[in-house]
């Protein structure tokens, strides 16, 4: 029987929802709007694409969105300096640096900029650690996305073997400690990892972040298992209009898998709503209310 299809789409939508509701109580409570400002440096196509859609989604959930844009010549300072100006805006209760800077920038030196309590993307240290010790903190959104959409096809995670193939701080890394606070077993894959089709054959719930196309092949899937993928490739194609793809070869898991979220409309709509729902956890925490989504 062919694999379940994890909707992403509809599952984002429906966070977005709870979090639009969660931004109509702010507001009252603010007299304004929850505000989340998004830092986008130079021309890169798919950024902006990226920064489009946030915006447009923000605008939909009720909250106020602040797009700054700034020429790819700009200088680390100015970026530091907008990131400071952001940090001290009262109206801006999130601050999202849309990545990857141009050459020459540091991104790391901006991010660090970043007031942790506005750090919706949880990329800071202060955030990052947080996760690591299993403390409250603003959770990187892909991987909340991720736990979000495995846990919609097994709600209670513990004990099941979930292999992760990625380690990259971005998604791997902090995906494989949130799977550990749900109690499952975690094993972590990499450039380096021996038999990879064979650790992944091992895995309850298989989790693909690696940025390789169809690089996962159906019979690397243990029958049964939940696909999350991840990755977000483009392929060329005739018409020149190109193709996305995941780092998994669909056609032929969901053949074989009992879950599996499809690319596009999988973990993409997931990272943009755990972003928008980062925003008003950020809004209230910040202000010591409870929290707007309970
Ligand atoms: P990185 O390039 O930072 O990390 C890739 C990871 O994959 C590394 O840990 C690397 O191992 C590992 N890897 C590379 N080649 C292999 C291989 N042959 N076998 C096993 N492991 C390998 O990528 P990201 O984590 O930033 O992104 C991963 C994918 O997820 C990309 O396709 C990206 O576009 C997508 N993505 C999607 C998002 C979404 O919203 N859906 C958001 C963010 C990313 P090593 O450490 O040993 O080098």
């Amino acid at each position: 029987m062919p694999a379940a299809l994890i909707d992403g789409k509809a599952i984002a939508k429906a966070v977005r929802g709870v979090v639009a509701r969660a931004a109509e109580g702010l507001t009252a409570r603010l007299g304004h709007k929850p505000g989340l400002a998004v830092i986008l440096v130079g021309e890169d196509p798919a950024s902006q694409v990226y920064v489009r859609n946030k915006v447009k989604l923000t605008a939909a959930v009720g909250m106020e969105s602040f797009e700054h844009r700034l020429p790819a010549d700009s200088s680390q300072a100015a970026i530091e300096t907008l990131i400071d100006t952001l940090n001290d805006d009262e109206r801006v209760d999130g601050i999202l640096l849309q990545l990857p800077l141009p050459d020459g920038l540091n991104a790391n030196a901006a991010i660090a900029r970043i007031d942790p309590s506005k750090d919706v993307d949880g990329l800071t240290e202060t955030n990052a650690g947080r996760v690591l010790l299993g403390r409250q903190g603003l959770v990187a959104c892909t991987p909340q996305g991720s736990v979000i959409l495995a846990k919609s096809v097994t709600p209670d995670l513990s004990g099941k073997h979930a292999v992760v193939v990625g380690r990259s701080i971005l998604v791997g890394k902090p995906l494989s400690l949130l799977l550990q606070a749900e109690n499952a077993t975690v094993t972590m894959a990499h450039s380096r990892t021996q038999d990879l089709a064979a650790v992944c054959r091992q895995a309850d719930i298989l989790c693909a972040a690696v940025g390789r196309p169809e690089m996962i092949r159906g019979d690397w899937i243990k029958p049964g298992a939940t696909v999350i993928d991840v990755g977000i490739n483009r392929l060329e194609t005739s018409d020149g209009k190109g193709r996305l793809v995941g780092d998994v070869a669909f056609d032929e898991a969901k053949e074989v898998a009992g879950a599996i979220t499809p690319v596009p409309g999988g973990v993409g709509p997931m990272t943009i709503a755990c972003l928008l729902k980062n925003t008003v956890l950020a809004a209230a925490r910040r202000r010591g209310w409870d929290d707007p989504l309970a």
